[in-house]
């Protein structure tokens, strides 16, 4: 499932191809991935005619503000892929729902093999009316200056397990995983140490491996697993797999002290880390 860093890859690609283009023709196969309209009519003409003004990013949803002040919202859900073509000749793959045509006919698709994701039409100022989720969304870390005494004070407020809360899109927003593991690992702190018990160093630490994973990931276009489908906008896989440090990485040595990395089993989930290295 794409994560904060890979939705971003894919926004800033977005905002650099798409913005300023006029879409021309919208086709739908159906209403799975635009199920929040009634029909796929409402759907098209509430996008058709419509200049893209600018991409932004509400957490993992993003945002492509129309002219007249609506705007048409991606969620990539599972699998969900937003793909530039040249041309409506260029071969697509399977499981395509979307496909938008600019006016220089070259195209955007959304392509979703498991369906989890959408798009949508709606007001641009109050896309929290649609999801609400976005009105209790946590702070950005890609978009926010965050100050490491705010996330101090909100982080020794939770007596909670640290791979847990960073995984809260109501404290973090877009942390799954991949991400939790590697911020902890570049923080030296175990997953299963609760919130409020770090102390004011280890609170920075925090903070600054949160910052700078992410970061390093969106630098690095994200992360693409054998299993999942995460591609950018023109198909490529991201690179940041290769640098995961404990992600995944069981059996495998440390990259800090060359002990044998482990993995704990949590509500149904992995998290991999070292024993050495995080206390
Ligand atoms: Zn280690």
């Amino acid at each position: 499932m794409p994560e904060l860093p890979e939705v971003e890859v894919i926004r800033r690609d977005l905002d650099r191809e798409v913005a300023g283009k006029k879409i021309k023709a919208v086709e739908a196969t159906g209403l799975r991935s635009i199920r929040r309209h009634k029909s796929k009519k409402a759907f098209i003409s509430a996008v058709e005619g419509h200049t893209i003004k600018s991409v932004t990013r509400r957490g993992k949803y993003i945002v492509m503000r129309l002219d007249g002040d609506t705007a048409l919202v991606a969620h990539l859900g599972m699998s969900g892929r937003l793909l530039r073509a040249k041309n409506a000749k260029v071969p697509s793959p399977k499981h395509l729902h979307v496909v938008f045509t600019f006016s220089d006919n070259s195209q955007l698709r959304f392509v979703d093999p498991r369906t989890f994701g959408e798009m949508f039409v709606t007001s641009y100022l109050e896309i929290e009316d649609e999801v609400t989720e976005l009105a209790h969304l946590g702070v950005d870390p890609l978009d926010e200056a965050m100050s490491w005494e705010t996330f101090g004070r909100l982080i020794t407020s939770r007596h909670t397990k640290l791979k847990t809360l960073l995984m809260d899109q109501k404290f973090v927003a877009g942390i799954g995983n991949i991400y939790s593991d590697e911020i902890l690992f570049a923080a030296g702190l175990r997953w299963d140490r609760t919130a409020d018990s770090l102390s004011a160093e280890e609170i920075r630490r925090l903070s600054r491996a949160i910052i700078e994973t992410l970061n390093e990931a969106v630098k690095y276009r994200g992360s693409s697993l054998a299993d999942e489908q995460y591609v950018d906008l023109f198909g490529q896989p991201g690179g940041f797999q290769d640098r995961h440090q404990v992600y995944d990485r069981e059996g495998k040595s440390c990259p800090r002290c060359y002990r044998t990395l482990v993995r704990a089993r949590y509500s149904n989930r992995s998290t991999f880390f070292c024993e050495a290295c995080q206390i």
